[in-house]
């Protein structure tokens, strides 16, 4: 195995039952991708395509990168992921090679997720790329994406962004990111799911998760982190003061929302 540097390479131990609520979500990325690795004789035999990419769009905070290293874990497949910014600023010179050497990496761990965070750093329609040395890099990507001879297969490609619409087209054409999905903020149920998941670790007196939800509308999943991190912060105070556990409850979690100023409705209006 060789380092990037710039790529995180992992076999992730978390899995769907990790990210909550988006079920529909995850109900579209089994179909597209985990189905057709698990049921290939089904899928063939109705001449259904396998293979391109999926696109992930939305708020930033609400569980892009997340599910997407889960659905590698859900599927025991190893995980590497990159952020397109990184790559422009840092590869300059041997760019394409290194892209190239990415998804030989990926290949030669499949069944593997490779996931591209920021996308439209790449993708994004800017002409100033295009008449750069990012023309190059551009096309590599396309091609290494187009994949010939199924030279992809086992590798599944997730890309991240938060301005979808600045995407190039020919980033969208079949065999490459041709699903496009939202990753919405989560709504109250998706919140108490989430408010679950992250107060499993935690010493919790009474959790009412559906009362600390209709509190936190417009949270992201990374804003409830934030409350989390709050609230603990505040009762670890206090339990260094008693030099005793003492447990965090609904009360506290609120008091934390009600201290952090959710993130995505700046990001809806400037969308
Ligand atoms: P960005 O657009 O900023 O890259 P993102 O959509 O990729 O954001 P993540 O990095 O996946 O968001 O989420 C940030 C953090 O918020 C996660 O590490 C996790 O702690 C928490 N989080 C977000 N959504 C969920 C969820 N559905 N369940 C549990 N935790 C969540």
């Amino acid at each position: 195995a060789f380092d990037l540097g710039l790529a995180d390479f992992e076999k992730p131990k978390l899995n769907f039952a990790s990210v909550g609520g988006m079920e529909a979500l995850k109900e579209e990325i089994r179909m597209k991708i985990m189905y057709p690795l698990q049921h290939a004789e089904l899928f063939k035999a109705y001449d259904k395509k396998v293979g391109g990419g999926v696109l992930l769009y939305g708020p930033p905070g609400c569980g892009k990168t997340l599910i997407s290293k889960a659905t590698a874990g859900e599927i025991k497949a190893n995980f590497i992921a990159l952020g397109l910014h990184q790559i422009l600023d840092m590869w300059i010179g041997n760019s394409e090679k290194n892209m190239h050497e990415v998804f030989e990496l990926a290949r030669k761990n499949a069944p593997c997720v490779l996931f591209f965070d920021e996308v439209d750093a790449l993708a994004a329609d800017r002409r100033d790329l295009r008449q750069s040395a990012g023309r190059n890099l551009i096309n590599q990507f396309l091609s290494e994406m187009d994949g010939a001879d199924s030279q992809n297969d086992g590798v599944l490609i997730l890309g991240a962004t938060n301005a979808p619409w600045h995407i190039d087209p020919a980033f969208r054409r079949p065999g490459r990111f041709d699903r496009t999905l939202f990753v919405p903020p989560p709504d109250e149920v998706g919140r108490a799911s989430i408010i679950e998941v992250m107060a499993e670790k935690k010493p919790i007196g009474q959790l009412d998760p559906r009362a600390l939800a209709k509190k936190t509308p417009e949270f992201s999943g990374a804003d409830l982190k934030a409350v989390f991190d709050l609230a603990t912060e505040e009762v670890l105070t206090e339990a260094m003061k008693n030099g005793k556990v003492v447990p965090l409850t609904t009360k506290d979690l609120i008091k934390a929302a009600s201290r952090h100023k959710p993130t995505t409705k700046a990001w809806f209006e400037s969308a």
